[in-house]
């Protein structure tokens, strides 16, 4: 297996990094991977994940629900029932943030297309992206949308965008700086950036440890704070302009991450947990299970202020 060895920090640069945890890959494989943390800035990230070519078999599991559309069991049908609401959610804080009803959108990871299928019925000009061939299908079927191929992004025009959202996609990017000049050349002047990411500094993430679910290794490679985010966005020219809290994943990681730690009783547990968590998360957003940030083009945000 050919692993992804990072040597500099993508974030500040620096050489150094101290072990943070060793997590498992509870999900698929059981192999353990390290996480560690930048001596300087406190980056984390996954060390030795395999490449992006031969990570294929890290997603092989029947629970991979992103990409699937089972309804069987009590954690599924919450899911399902959350991602409606969510749905809506993400939609008007598009609209929101970009003051558009009918814009130009561009989803990156779209998986089954069920956003950019709410965003098309709402009156949006719809593209999307999915490098998984099974998930574009069902798109395709089910939506009558077709996702391009992750290697069609760079045949997209320059400033095509209103507004281009990444919904829990970037954890999973190797590319990293490749994908954030990507993101600034696609997106038009004044337009927003919309990118949610587990935020490793929540309640939920302190509470769990080694098994909080959305360390998800090796499918994850970068997890991400409020404070760290922001700095990588500040290296491509981005400004962070605004941020929303997503307290709901408190309750399907929590249930997970209780599962992993073999709990009696999981998803009793992992609901009371996810409960507190949002608690957390209604005090201060930062400590919200996962984050929903809003960037805009450093040029533009500084001229509307
Ligand atoms: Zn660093």
């Amino acid at each position: 297996m050919n692993k992804l060895l990072i040597k500099e920090c993508p974030v500040c640069g620096d050489l150094h990094f101290d072990h943070a945890m060793t997590c498992t890959d509870f999900y698929a494989t059981g192999e353990t991977f390290d996480i560690v943390r930048c001596a300087t800035c406190g980056f984390t990230f996954t060390q030795g994940v395999p490449v992006e070519s031969e990570i294929g078999r890290y997603y092989d599991s029947p629970d991979y629900i992103s990409h699937s559309d089972t309804h069987k069991g009590f954690v599924n049908t919450l899911y399902h029932r959350v991602r409606r609401y969510m749905l809506g959610r993400k939609a008007r804080i598009v609209e929101s943030e970009s003051t558009l009803q009918n814009g130009r959108l561009l989803d990156i990871g779209c998986g089954t297309g069920y956003f950019p299928a709410m965003m098309q019925q709402l009156g949006w000009s719809v593209s999307a992206i999915e490098k998984n061939a099974p998930a574009r299908a069902f798109a395709k079927e089910r939506f009558g949308i077709e996702p391009l191929s992750e290697t069609q992004l760079s045949t997209l025009p320059n400033q095509s965008f209103d507004v281009i959202t990444l919904w829990h996609v970037m954890e999973h990017l190797e590319h990293l700086h490749a994908t954030w000049d990507t993101l600034y050349r696609l997106l038009a002047p004044n337009g927003v950036l919309v990118v949610a990411v587990p935020n490793c500094a929540s309640y939920d993430a302190q509470r769990y440890g080694e098994f909080w679910a959305a360390y998800d290794v090796p499918r994850h490679l970068w997890h991400f704070t409020p404070n760290s985010i922001r700095l990588l966005a500040a290296e491509h020219q981005f400004e962070l302009s605004n941020t929303y809290p997503m307290p709901f994943d408190a309750f399907y990681i929590s249930m997970l991450s209780e599962k992993y730690r073999k709990s009696s009783m999981a998803s009793i547990r992992g609901l009371w947990n996810g409960a507190i968590a949002g608690i957390h998360s209604w005090r201060n957003k930062e400590k919200s299970s996962s984050m929903i940030y809003i960037f805009k083009k450093k040029d533009e945000a500084s001229e509307t202020k």
